[in-house]
C-alpha cells in the first residue's frame, strides 16, 4: 500500500480527470466509491477528517430491515434493507453476525400483535432469513434476559437480526476500494467546486496535515457528506434549497454484567413511541438510541440532558436499577441526515435515501441507513454514470466480497479479532516478530499494541483518535480506559510515523479533549 505522502504526490501529478470523485468517507461515500471502482471507473475519495469519523461510527451497530419501519408500513424500505442485510452477512461474515433479540411483552394483548409483526419481518427476508422468530413464556423470556423486571411480564418474542462493527466495516470498505485500484485519502477537505461552462469539473482540495491546496479534476463529483451535504451544495450556489433535517441519537455503554447472556433486548414502545435496544457488543452492552431534532450539525455532537434522562429512565423501568455515573463506560451521539418534509417529526421522517443532481451536475446522495449503503452506492453510480456519460458497466457489488472475507474465523483469538477476517494471521505475525506488540493496551480492553502498528501500516490511521475510536473501538467501549491507554498509543504511533515529541504531545492532548466528551457527566 502507498504511504499518504505517495498518494498526495500522485494526486498532484494526475493530468487526466478521475471518472468519479467522491467527497465524504462515511458509509455512503465509501459504498459509492467501491461501487464505482468495481465497475472499472477510475475512482478517488477524499475525506476531511478520518474515514467514518461522522455518523458512520456512531450507529446502534444493527444490520437490519428496521422493525420500527414495519410498524410504519414502509414495506419497501424493510424488504430492501432485509435483502441488503442478507448480502452483508454473505459478503462480510467476519464483520456481520446473527444476533438474537427478545421483545418482552407486559400485556397478553401485545403478544400476538408483536408476534405477528415479527413473523412478517422474518418472512419478508425470504431466503436470506437469519432465523425463525418464536414465542417465549415469561420464564423463557427471563432465561434469555436475566435482570429484566419480571413483574407483570406475560411472555416475549425471540427474533433474529444482524449486528456489526460499523467502523471496522468502513475500514474494510476502504481496503476493498484499494484492492479494486481506487484511491482514498483522509484529512483532505473539499473546499470549493471547480466550474467550467456551467458544469462542475472537480474540486479544490486542501491537505489538512500539510495545508497545501490543489485542484482535482473529475468527470463527475459525488457529494456524500452526510449531515454536511448542504455545505457542499452551498459551494455551488449559496442559496440552494434546504434539504436536510438533522436528528441526534445517543447511546450509553454499560458493563456486560449489566445484562448477562448473549441475547439483546428490544423495547418496542418507549415513552416517545420509538424502539430502544440493549445489545451485547464486544464484551459490553450498548443501550440506545434517542431521536431529537437539532439545529446544527457538528463533528462531535454531545448528549443532551434530556437524552441522558430518557435513557436512564428506560434502563430503570426495565431493569429496576438506575446506573450510577461510574457504571456508564462511554456515551456517544450521532447525527442522522434525514430528508426534510414540512410538518413531520424527525422520528417519522423516512429512512429512504435521496439522490439529487444539482444544476452543474454534482450528484448528492443522502438519507438511508448503514444497512443500505451498498444499494445507495449502486443507485448513485447509476445516476453519476448518466450525468458524466461514463461507459455503461453493470453493478457487481451484490456478490462482491469485502476485504478480509473468510468463512474460517478459527484463527482469531477473540471475538474482537474476528473483525480482521483473513488478515488475522498477518496481525499475529507482527507479534511473532516483536513480542512487545502482543501486550494489551489496557487491562479492561481487548486491543493489543499490534493493532496500533497494523492500523498505521495498513489502514491509514494518522492520529491517536483514529486508532482508539475507529481502528479499535476503545473510546466507544470505555472512554476512561481509552484515555489511560492513549499515552502508550501515542508513543507507538509517533514511532511508526516518525513524528516529533511536540507533534506527539499535541495529538495526545487533542485526543484527551475529544475523549473527555465520551465520559458520562451528570
Ligand atoms: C444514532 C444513530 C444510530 C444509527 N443506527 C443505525 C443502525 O443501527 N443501523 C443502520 O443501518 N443505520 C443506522 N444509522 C444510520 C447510519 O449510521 C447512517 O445512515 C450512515 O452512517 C450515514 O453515513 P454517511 O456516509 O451518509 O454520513 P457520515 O458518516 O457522516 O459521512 C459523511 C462524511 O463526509 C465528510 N465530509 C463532510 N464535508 C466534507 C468535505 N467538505 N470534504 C471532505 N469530507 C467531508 C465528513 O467528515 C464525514 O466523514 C444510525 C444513525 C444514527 C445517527
Amino acid at each position: 500500500m502507498s504511504t499518504r505522502a505517495e498518494v498526495l504526490r500522485e494526486l498532484g501529478q494526475q493530468q487526466e480527470p478521475w471518472d468519479v470523485l467522491v467527497i465524504g468517507g462515511g458509509a455512503t461515500g465509501l459504498g459509492a466509491a467501491v461501487e464505482a471502482a468495481s465497475r472499472g471507473y477510475r475512482t478517488l475519495l477524499v475525506e476531511r477528517s478520518d474515514f467514518a469519523k461522522g455518523t458512520s461510527s456512531r450507529s446502534t451497530k444493527l444490520v437490519h430491515g428496521g422493525v420500527r419501519y414495519l410498524e410504519q408500513l414502509n414495506l419497501t424500505l424493510v424488504t430492501d434493507a432485509l435483502r441488503e442485510r442478507g448480502h452483508m452477512l454473505r459478503n462480510a461474515p467476519h464483520l456481520v453476525h446473527d444476533q438474537q433479540f427478545v421483545l418482552p411483552a407486559y400485556s397478553y394483548a401485545s403478544l400476538p400483535y408483536y408476534g405477528f409483526g415479527l413473523k412478517v419481518y422474518e418472512l419478508l427476508s425470504g431466503k436470506l432469513s437469519f432465523g425463525r422468530s418464536e414465542m417465549l413464556s415469561a420464564k423463557g423470556t427471563l432465561e434469555r434476559l436475566p435482570g429484566l423486571i419480571g413483574d407483570g411480564l406475560r411472555g416475549g418474542i425471540l427474533y433474529h437480526d444482524g449486528q456489526f462493527d460499523d467502523t471496522r466495516y468502513a475500514i474494510s470498505l476502504l481496503r476493498t476500494l484499494q484492492d479494486l485500484g481506487g484511491v482514498a485519502i483522509n484529512y483532505v477537505e473539499a473546499v470549493a467546486l471547480l466550474q467550467s461552462g456551467g458544469r462542475t469539473i472537480g474540486i479544490t482540495a486542501r491537505d489538512l496535515e500539510g495545508d497545501a491546496t490543489f485542484d482535482l479534476r473529475a468527470k463527475v463529483v459525488i457529494n456524500a457528506c452526510g449531515v454536511f451535504a448542504e455545505d457542499t451544495l452551498a459551494m455551488e450556489h449559496e442559496k440552494h434549497e434546504a434539504m436536510l433535517s438533522v436528528s441526534q441519537g445517543t447511546h450509553f455503554v454499560l458493563p456486560r454484567s449489566f445484562m448477562a447472556g448473549t441475547t439483546a433486548l428490544m423495547i418496542p414502545k418507549t415513552a416517545d413511541g420509538r424502539v430502544l435496544f440493549a445489545i451485547p457488543w464486544h464484551g459490553s452492552t450498548i443501550v440506545g438510541t434517542t431521536d431529537v431534532a437539532v439545529d446544527r450539525a457538528s463533528a462531535e455532537p454531545r448528549a443532551l440532558g434530556s437524552e441522558k434522562k430518557f435513557i436512564l429512565d428506560h434502563i430503570e423501568r426495565y431493569f429496576g436499577h438506575r446506573p450510577a455515573a461510574g457504571e456508564i463506560l462511554s456515551v456517544w451521539s450521532g447525527l442522522r441526515p434525514l430528508v426534510k418534509k414540512a410538518g413531520v417529526k424527525t422520528s417519522q421522517l423516512s429512512r429512504d435515501h435521496t439522490i439529487v443532481v444539482s444544476p452543474t451536475g454534482v450528484v448528492t446522495i443522502t438519507g438511508g441507513k448503514w444497512t443500505t449503503y451498498r444499494r445507495m452506492g449502486q443507485d448513485t453510480i447509476n445516476r453519476a454514470g448518466e450525468v458524466a456519460a461514463l461507459p455503461k458497466a453493470p453493478s457487481r457489488t451484490l456478490e462482491l466480497k469485502i476485504h478480509g472475507w473468510t468463512m474460517d474465523s478459527a484463527g482469531a483469538a477473540s471475538d474482537w479479532e474476528r473483525v480482521y477476517g483473513s488478515d488475522v494471521p498477518h496481525l499475529h505475525a507482527l507479534s511473532a516478530e516483536n513480542a512487545g506488540l502482543d501486550a494489551l493496551l489496557h487491562p479492561r480492553l481487548p486491543f493489543r499494541a499490534r493493532e496500533v502498528v497494523w492500523a498505521v501500516r495498513h489502514e491509514m490511521a494518522r492520529t491517536v483518535e483514529d486508532i482508539l475510536a475507529r481502528r479499535t473501538r476503545a473510546l466507544f467501549l470505555d472512554a476512561r480506559a481509552a484515555m489511560e491507554a492513549a499515552p502508550a498509543v501515542a508513543d507507538l504511533l509517533a514511532r511508526e510515523l516518525n513524528r516529533s515529541d511536540a507533534w506527539k504531545a499535541k495529538d495526545l492532548a487533542d485526543f484527551l479533549e475529544v475523549a473527555a466528551g465520551y465520559v458520562y457527566q451528570e
